[in-house]
Order: C-alpha cells, then sequence, then structure tokens
C-alpha cells in the first residue's frame, strides 16, 4: 500500500475494516423484543445476514480457506472446488475474488437459475450436474472431490467433514457471542445443514461457562439428528422432506463430530412454525429472514419456554429471505406445500408474490 494510503487507513476508527475479509464476522446480537417479552427471557439472535456475501456460510467459507492457506494446500492463483446447493458456494466465491482464486462449484441441477446466475457473476465456474443421492458416485459433492483431485493447486473444500468450517466458528461466532451477552448466555440452539456453526459456537460456549451454557439442535422434517439424539444415537433412514433450505442432515458429519454426544436435547419443528414464524418477525421486527432463521427462533422460543422465565437463549438468523423470496413471499408456491394457512389470517398481507 501506498505511504500516503496507508497514513491515511491509519486514521480511520475501529469499525473500518480490510476489504471484503475484514467485514466477515463481528455481526450484531438482536434482541428479539415480542418474544423476550412473551417468554420473560432474553431471546438474543446474531444478524449473520449481515456478512458481506449474505449469510452465515461467509465465515466457514473464509476458515476453509485459511486454513488451506495456512497448510501450502492453495498457493496464490490456485483453484478452490466445492460441492454445494446455495451459500457456502456463494461465500467461497466472494472470498475466492478477494484474494484471487479460482472457483469451481458443482450443483444439483435442480437449483433454481437465480442462483446459478448469482454464482457466475461472483466469478465462479458452475457445473450443474444430475440431482442424484448421496450414494452415488455422480453426486455432486463426489463430483466436486474428483475435479479436485486431478487439477494441481486446486482444493476440495470438503464443507461437510472439513473441521475448518467449525473451527471458523469456534473462533469467532461462539466468541462474539459470549462477549455481546456479557457471558449470561444459558443456552444456545440452532439447526444444522454441515453441523460446523451448532458445534462451533457450542464448543466455545460450554468450554467459556465451564459447561453450564445449553446447547441444542433444531431439525426440520427429513434430517435424522433430532431423532438420532432422542433415541441415544440411532441413525435412521431420512424420510419427509422440509422447505428450508440449507438444512437438516442424514448422518453426522466430522463437523458434528463427537460433539453430537455433547448436546444437552433437540428439537423437531415442523413446517408451519417456521412458515408462521417468519412472517410474525417480519411483522414485528421488521426482520426479513430465510426459512431456517425463522426456525431456530421457533426453537429459541420452545427453549425459553422449557428453560423458564429471566434466562437469555441465542441463536442464529443465517440469512435474509431475497435468495428464497419467489417461494416463501409466493401464495402460489406455499399453497402446492400446503403451507398457506400456516400464515396467521392478520400476516397474509406479505405473501404478495
Ligand atoms: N441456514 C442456511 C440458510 C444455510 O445455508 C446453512 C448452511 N448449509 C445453515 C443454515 C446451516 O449451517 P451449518 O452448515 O453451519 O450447519
Amino acid at each position: 500500500m501506498p505511504t500516503r494510503l496507508r497514513a491515511l487507513s491509519r486514521g480511520f476508527t475501529s469499525r473500518s475494516v480490510d476489504g471484503f475479509v475484514g467485514a466477515v464476522g463481528n455481526t450484531p446480537l438482536i434482541r428479539l423484543q415480542k418474544w423476550s417479552e412473551k417468554t420473560g427471557c432474553n431471546i438474543v439472535a446474531k444478524a449473520e445476514f449481515q456478512n458481506p456475501g449474505g449469510s452465515v456460510k461467509d465465515r466457514a467459507a473464509l476458515g476453509v480457506i485459511r486454513n488451506a492457506e495456512k497448510l501450502g494446500l492453495l498457493k496464490p492463483g490456485g483453484t478452490v472446488v466445492e460441492g454445494t446447493a446455495g451459500n457456502t458456494g456463494i461465500g467461497l466465491a466472494h472470498v475466492c475474488r478477494a484474494r484471487g482464486y479460482k472457483c469451481v462449484i458443482f450443483m444439483p441441477n435442480s437449483q433454481s437459475q437465480e442462483k446459478i446466475d448469482l454464482l457466475r457473476m461472483l466469478g465462479a465456474e458452475v457445473y450443474p450436474v444430475p440431482a442424484v443421492a448421496y450414494e452415488n458416485p455422480a453426486n455432486y459433492n463426489h463430483q466436486a472431490r474428483d475435479f479436485a483431485k486431478d487439477l494441481p493447486n486446486a482444493i476440495w473444500t470438503d464443507q461437510f467433514d472439513n473441521v475448518s468450517n467449525a473451527n471458523a466458528h469456534y473462533e469467532s461466532t461462539g466468541p462474539e457471542i459470549w462477549d455481546q451477552t456479557e457471558g449470561r448466555v444459558d443456552a444456545f440452539v440452532c439447526a444444522t445443514g454441515t453441523g460446523g456453526t451448532l458445534a462451533g459456537v457450542g464448543k466455545a460456549l460450554k468450554e467459556r461457562s465451564h459447561g453450564k451454557t445449553q446447547i441444542y439442535l433444531a431439525d426440520p422434517p427429513g434430517s435424522v439428528l433430532h431423532s438420532y439424539i432422542s433415541s441415544g444415537g440411532k441413525l435412521t433412514e431420512r424420510s419427509g422432506s422440509s422447505i428450508t433450505e440449507g438444512i437438516g442432515q442424514g448422518r453426522i458429519t466430522n463437523n458434528l463430530g463427537t460433539f453430537v454426544n455433547d448436546l444437552d436435547g433437540s428439537f423437531h419443528i415442523a413446517d408451519e412454525k417456521s412458515i408462521a414464524m417468519l412472517y410474525d418477525l417480519l411483522d414485528t421486527e421488521g426482520l426479513y429472514l430465510g426459512a431456517s432463521s425463522a426456525l431456530n427462533v421457533v426453537a429459541a422460543v420452545e427453549l425459553a419456554q422449557k428453560l423458564g422465565p429471566g434466562k437469555t437463549v441465542a441463536t442464529i438468523l443465517c440469512d435474509g429471505a431475497y435468495r428464497y423470496q419467489s417461494r416463501l413471499f409466493s401464495k402460489k408456491w406455499l399453497q402446492t406445500k400446503g403451507l398457506e394457512s400456516a400464515i396467521p389470517d392478520h400476516l397474509k398481507k406479505y405473501a404478495v408474490l
């Protein structure tokens, strides 16, 4: 940086940051007023939609890339390859542009054109591939792994089993929640895709509180983790489905790992409750959120009711509604999913698409 500019940037306030990467994290913790009052607790939620790439996955994307750089696996001009249908790919594409890497994304061809377009606008090379199950070698994750294997100076970031994903939350999201609540966080709950957020935040909070902060998992229909936890460790086949994108899991990923045994419990949240909360949070707080954020808040409210008044319960607002609005705010789409009746009558006015 030229001397004159360096001198200028030294004069910036402590709130200024350097580039895209510097803007990841340090999100506000929002106290949800209506649900705090209703439960007599503090329901607080981390505004991860304020990350510069728009979601909680910016932290994981930066974490896996930083780790690969540290280990010398990724050198200047290298290529980052991932199998992802959404936020991780968007986060990776941003970080790759900011750090000068090529980005290659394999995704199921069932995904919306908007997501493909956005990734391409961010400079990523996108390969839509047949939407087949994880067990099938043609699955998008396996194709990403194989593509990276044959390419020099390329890494497959492997978001599900690469624990630098959970470590990013252990080092940033968890400590931020601890500091923002001044250590008075009685419980934390969130849903899992890779499990990185839950395990990373959970470990950080358990360590700082000497085990006192309770950590719960929230699961949508079609995921097996709630039944795994409540049955004491029996893994069942996946059945059912959910409109909540980005969450739900059929196995214990490396990111969740043995932390699954340290959880204090779990909640199963039906889509009807998530949709009603999505519209409620828009109406009462002015928050325009994706469905996984709404599911997390439903779980936080149920956890607050379980623990009783006076507690502080934290959760995550993973991303905004912008990536899903043609579904979540479309009366017709919700009708096709049998969910239109889940919206309370006085909130139906928001379903304008
Ligand atoms: N919500 C959304 C919208 C997501 O995209 C993801 C990541 N797939 C999650 C929640 C879950 O985060 P994690 O992968 O850390 O479990």
